[in-house]
């Protein structure tokens, strides 16, 4: 329905062996599906394919991709999907014997870059929950040692994979996953610029340490009840001399900032910075928008 949607939506691929886990990552990432729920999930058997979101901020793609694809059979145009594609996440069962998965990765890999060079390759070691913090470790190293090695002996060394240590039973998948989509985002540059930028006001006035964090991950089922409106706004005071002050940036961004309780009295002053930030903010995204825009007009004529 949307004519631009393949531009500005990038496509990411969810890989790994059966029962590695990648129904699960994607139900408890993206339909809030608590973890223990997954227990009972059907092992992914066909591609599935889901639009993540429309907000102007995040628009992609999940793929998930049953166990094992056979490159060799005729009727799978793993070409075309390929070249679509901004991130490859590849899940690895750190729970399991990894070895035919290490196998799998390497194939799928080099097949992904003979067709697409650009490819974010990201290999998720996950179900790190039911190992100790020397194991975790002790998995990544030789994992990431592996891979590497199979990379080097197929003279591919300049392929570069990133690990990321995953549970969906913590924070560590919304971590890494929230990682794989910022790469994934040619703004976002210019929007920590202008984050930067309003830090500085707000450290310089020596009025809050902040932070910033983007949630793109709640859902809409139905079109509506995104996380964030307009008007969203939280102010909670969390002990005698800092405040919690969250605003709404866009649809799916929100910023929060820690401000000290005395500064507080110039809420106006802190509230007119904001409002130049959030400004800017939406013009990089209408910008963007117009770009891609014209560009497939262009690229019809
Ligand atoms: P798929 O075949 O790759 O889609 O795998 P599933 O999503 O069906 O997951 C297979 C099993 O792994 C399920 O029983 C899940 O509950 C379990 N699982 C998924 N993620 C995790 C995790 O982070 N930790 C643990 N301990 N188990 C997980």
């Amino acid at each position: 329905s949307d004519p631009f949607s393949t531009e500005v939506k990038p496509r990411i691929l969810l890989m790994g062996l059966r029962r590695s886990g990648k129904s699960s990552i994607q139900k408890v990432v993206f339909h809030k599906m608590s973890p223990n729920e997954t227990l009972f999930l059907e092992s992914t058997n066909k591609i599935c394919r889901e639009d993540v979101s429309n907000s102007s901020f995040v628009n992609f793609q999940i793929w998930d991709f049953p166990g094992q694809i056979d490159f060799f059979d005729p009727t799978f145009d793993y070409e075309m999907i390929f070249r679509g594609t901004g991130a490859l996440i590849f899940v690895i069962d750190s729970q399991d014997d990894y070895m035919e998965a290490l196998a799998r990765l390497h194939l799928t890999v080099t097949r992904a870059y003979k067709v697409n060079t650009d490819i974010n390759f990201e290999v998720f070691i996950h179900k790190v929950d039911g190992l100790s913090d020397d194991h975790k470790i002790e998995t990544q190293r030789d994992i990431h040692q592996r891979a590497n090695d199979d990379l080097a002996d197929a003279g591919l060394e300049k392929i570069h994979l990133s690990f990321y240590l995953t549970s969906i039973y913590d924070h560590s998948i919304f971590e890494a996953f929230s990682k794989v989509v910022q790469k994934l985002i040619p703004q976002l540059p210019t929007l920590e610029n202008l984050l930067n930028i309003f830090i500085s006001f707000l450290v310089l006035s020596q009025w809050s340490h902040m932070f910033w964090f983007l949630s793109p991950f709640s859902l809409k089922e139905d079109g509506a009840g995104t996380p964030y409106d307009k008007e969203s706004t939280a102010i909670i005071k969390l002990n005698n001399t800092t405040v919690l002050y969250l605003k709404e940036v866009t649809k799916f961004l929100a910023l929060v900032c820690f401000v000290r309780e005395e500064s507080f009295e110039r809420k106006g002053l802190i509230d007119y910075n904001f409002h130049c930030f959030r400004k800017a903010i939406h013009e990089v995204f209408e910008v963007r928008m117009k770009v891609v825009k014209s560009r497939k007009v262009q690229n019809r004529l």
